[in-house]
Parts: C-alpha cells; sequence; structure tokens
C-alpha cells in the first residue's frame, strides 16, 4: 500500500484504510470480527474518505454476505487475493461502491507480495505454502485456504535474502503443514532442503518453522535438528488428543504411539529441544476416558507449552455432522484441567532453566520496564534482563536467574556472540 502513497499510521481515528484481517478457525474470533467492525461504524460517519475492509478466511467464507450483514464495508476479499489489495482499495477510492473480491487463484501469486520494511525489527515471517488438503475433520482451514500449494524455492530464498539485507536475524517459515513442503511444485526441493539453502544467507542466525503436522514428520527432517547450525531447537507439533479414538475421529492419521515415538525421536536427536502442541477438548463424543487419556499424554510428553481450545464447531467440516456433543460446561471444566496442568508443566521447565547460560537475540525494550532489555532463548522462550539499545538485534549470553509462568529473567554476562 506505500506504492499507492498509503503510510502506517499508530491511530485508528485518524486512518484513511482500515483493513481487519481475519480468522475463522474457531467461532470466537469471527464473533470479534464483528464487534470489532460494530465499533469502526461510528468512525465512517466521522470521516467519509474512511474505506473499511476486511480480508483472510472469514472474508473468504462469507464474501459477498459480508456486506449484507456489514453494509458499511467497502472492501471484501478473500485468501488468495492479499497481492489484489492495492488495486481493490484504488476501485473503491474511485466509484464508492463496496467490492467483493474471493476468487480461488490456480496460482501462489498471492503470496509474492514485496518485503515491507523492517522497522527495527528483528526477526519475520515467510509464507512458504498456502492451503492444506488434510481435512481434519474438526477444520475449516481447507474449505476457506484452498489446497496446499508450495510456493517456488528461489522466491522463498530470495525474500529470506531480502529480509536478512533489511536487518532480519531470525526468520520463522510458515505453512499449515510445512514437512509436505515441495510435494507437486517446489521443483524437486523439500522442506529439508530449503532449511539447509537459507541456512547459507548470511546475516540470517535463527530459523524457525511451523507448523509440522506429526503424520509427516520425517526422520530426514528430525535429523537437521543436529545438523543444522541454525535452525532453532524448538519444535511446534499439535497432537490435538490423546485419545487414539477420538485422533481416527478426527482423521489425523496418527496413533499416540506414534506420537510418541516422534517424540522420543526428536529428543534423542536434539536433547535440549523444546516441543509445544495444540490441544483440542470436547471433541463430538469426547468421554472421560478419552479425556483422561489427552492428560495421561500430556503427562507422559510433558510440553513446554501448549495451545488448548475448546471445540468450536465449524460449518461445511466433517465433524459437524456428529453434532456438538459435549455440554458447554464439561468443555470449559476440561479445558481448566488441561490449561492447569499445563502451567505446572510449563513452570517446571522454565524452572530448569535457572543457572544455566542461554544465547538471546535482544527485540527490543521489555514491556514492563525501560531499562529492561526482552528477547528469545533458541528455544523460543522469553527473557527479560538489564540491558541498553545497542544490543537490539545482537546476540548475547544471558544467565537465566529466575523463571516464571510466561518468561524468564536473567543477567547478562557481557559476552556477546554476535
Ligand atoms: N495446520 C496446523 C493448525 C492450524 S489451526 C496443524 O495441523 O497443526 C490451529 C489450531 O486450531 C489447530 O491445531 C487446532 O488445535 C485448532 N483448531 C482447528 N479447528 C478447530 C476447531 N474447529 N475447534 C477448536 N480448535 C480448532
Ligand atoms: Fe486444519 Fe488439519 Fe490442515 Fe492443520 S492439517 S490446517 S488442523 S486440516
Amino acid at each position: 500500500m506505500e506504492k499507492s502513497g498509503y503510510e502506517s499510521c499508530d491511530d485508528v481515528r485518524k486512518a484513511d484504510l482500515i483493513i481487519i484481517n481475519t480468522c475463522s478457525i474457531r467461532e470466537k474470533a469471527a464473533q470479534k470480527v464483528y464487534s470489532q467492525l460494530g465499533r469502526l461504524k461510528q468512525l465512517k460517519r466521522k470521516n467519509h474518505r474512511l474505506i473499511l475492509g476486511v480480508g483472510g478466511c472469514l472474508a473468504q467464507q462469507w464474501g459477498s454476505q459480508f456486506i449484507e450483514r456489514v453494509p458499511f464495508l467497502d472492501l471484501v476479499f478473500g485468501t488468495h487475493n492479499i497481492h489484489l489489495l492495492p488495486e481493490l482499495v484504488a476501485k473503491v477510492e474511485k466509484s464508492r461502491a463496496p467490492v467483493v473480491r474471493i476468487e480461488f487463484q490456480e496460482s501462489v501469486k498471492s503470496l509474492n507480495i514485496p518485503v515491507p520494511n523492517n522497522n527495527g525489527r528483528v526477526s519475520a515471517y515467510i509464507t512458504i505454502m498456502q492451503g492444506c488438503n488434510n481435512f481434519c475433520s474438526y477444520c475449516v482451514v481447507p474449505y476457506v485456504r484452498g489446497r496446499e500449494e508450495s510456493r517456488p524455492f528461489r522466491d522463498i530464498v530470495d525474500e529470506a535474502r531480502s529480509l536478512a539485507y533489511s536487518g532480519i536475524k531470525d526468520i520463522t517459515l510458515l505453512g499449515q503443514n510445512v514437512n509436505s513442503y515441495g510435494l507437486g511444485n517446489g521443483g524437486g526441493h523439500d522442506f529439508a532442503d530449503l532449511l539447509q539453502e537459507i541456512e547459507h544467507i548470511s546475516g540470517i542466525e535463527r530459523i524457525r518453522f511451523t507448523t509440522s503436522h506429526p503424520k509427516d514428520l520425517s526422520d530426514k527432517l528430525i535429523r537437521c535438528f543436529s545438523r543444522t547450525g541454525k535452525l532453532c531447537e524448538h519444535i511446534h507439533l499439535p497432537v490435538q488428543a490423546g485419545s487414539d479414538r477420538i485422533l481416527t475421529m478426527m482423521n489425523r492419521c496418527y496413533t499416540i504411539n506414534d506420537y510418541c515415538e516422534k517424540v522420543d525421536t526428536l529428543r534423542a536427536v536434539c536433547p535440549e529441544i523444546s516441543i509445544t502442541s495444540d490441544i483440542i477438548v470436547g471433541f463430538p463424543g469426547e468421554t472421560d476416558r478419552d479425556f483422561q487419556a489427552t492428560i495421561d499424554m500430556m503427562k507422559k510428553i510433558r510440553f513446554d507449552n501448549i495451545f488448548s481450545f475448546n471445540y468450536s464447531e465449524r460449518k461445511r467440516t466433517d465433524a459437524a455432522k456428529l453434532g456438538d456433543t459435549v455440554n458447554a460446561s464439561v468443555k470449559r471444566e476440561r479445558l481448566q484441567t488441561v490449561q492447569s496442568l499445563q502451567e505446572e508443566h510449563t513452570l517446571e521447565k522454565h524452572k530448569a532453566l535457572v543457572g544455566n547460560m542461554e544465547e538471546i537475540l535482544v527485540e527490543g525494550p521489555s514491556k514492563n520496564s525501560r531499562d529492561d532489555m526482552t528477547g528469545r532463548t533458541r528455544t523460543n522462550k522469553i527473557v527479560n534482563f538489564r540491558g541498553d539499545y545497542e544490543l537490539i538485534g545482537k546476540v548475547v549470553h544471558v544467565r537465566i536467574t529466575c523463571a516464571y509462568l510466561h518468561s524468564l529473567r536473567g543477567e547478562l554476562t557481557g559476552e556477546e556472540v554476535t
């Protein structure tokens, strides 16, 4: 949008263009969009030039119905049309009539968007593929983001190089299932090859990726954790549930035994690896016994952290045919149990780091104190410590002194790594 003369502003009341990026994965996120749009309606009344748009997968799903439901909206664009944003905004400016564009494109052109200014950031994301072919029974992603398609290998490497040139040190490669990168159209390169190639880009110091589907996590990729020096020791490996019966109903294509074996291999190859996960509670038909299997699995694996969700029924998915059978209060209780158990595990993992020397990539000032800097360990844990602004973007050695649930505290050792 900068090329069209727009610049970012930090006060929504002064904006002439507001785009809300939406998510349809769970009902709660969808509801938030409507309340947010309700609040923005008053700004439209005050500023007649204001263009209000929605993108993302709720926009994809709703299309022109969005305009019917929210008549003051100017623009609705889908998941494959992001690259057309300047064109679509120009169309609204000219016609002052609502514009809707949600067609699926056949190629991943929509992901080739020029790299923005880094604005002092040290980390950035690169989308390496779009869509998903897995059709987990609860999930709407394959319907709203289309079939899985990988971006060309060279485009991704070039983007990583531009980011490195602009000062980015830490890159996270993004896809719904990065393990299947390259199947079909990566030009003969798989995900492990991509990691190796980015490893050679000078300036990039840390490489991360998300998300990895356990069924496709290959030994070749696991071995990268011991071989690829810049690949950080962290994997997000969503398990979803601990009961094989529920995993089958979810169409996840692995058993808990398979999952535990992958975790064992990861820990054997890289003992310090941090493993995080996603868990859904209250999938249709989940019994107390099924739920207990999730708790047992958590106690066995002891994740570093998890994202946990109440099952949310999504139209068009296979699971929607089963009905939303687990009572809301039971779901709430189960979620609470999962979250309390995870808090114990997270704190235990954090406490085990006290006394350790960690490499921290310094991101900027901490939220709570202007005298403190904040950064992350290679295992993706947040560490705050006393430090100066000139450390931003550098990797420093910090000794961990205190462990909390959401972060760690440490002391600079005076030894700079880069
Ligand atoms: N592609 C990733 C996840 C994408 S969605 C993967 O397969 O791991 C992110 C998370 O949202 C999922 O891992 C799942 O835990 C959760 N999720 C997806 N659909 C959901 C639903 N209908 N209800 C509750 N949680 C859901
Ligand atoms: Fe959804 Fe499953 Fe695809 Fe992840 S792998 S996006 S959970 S369908």
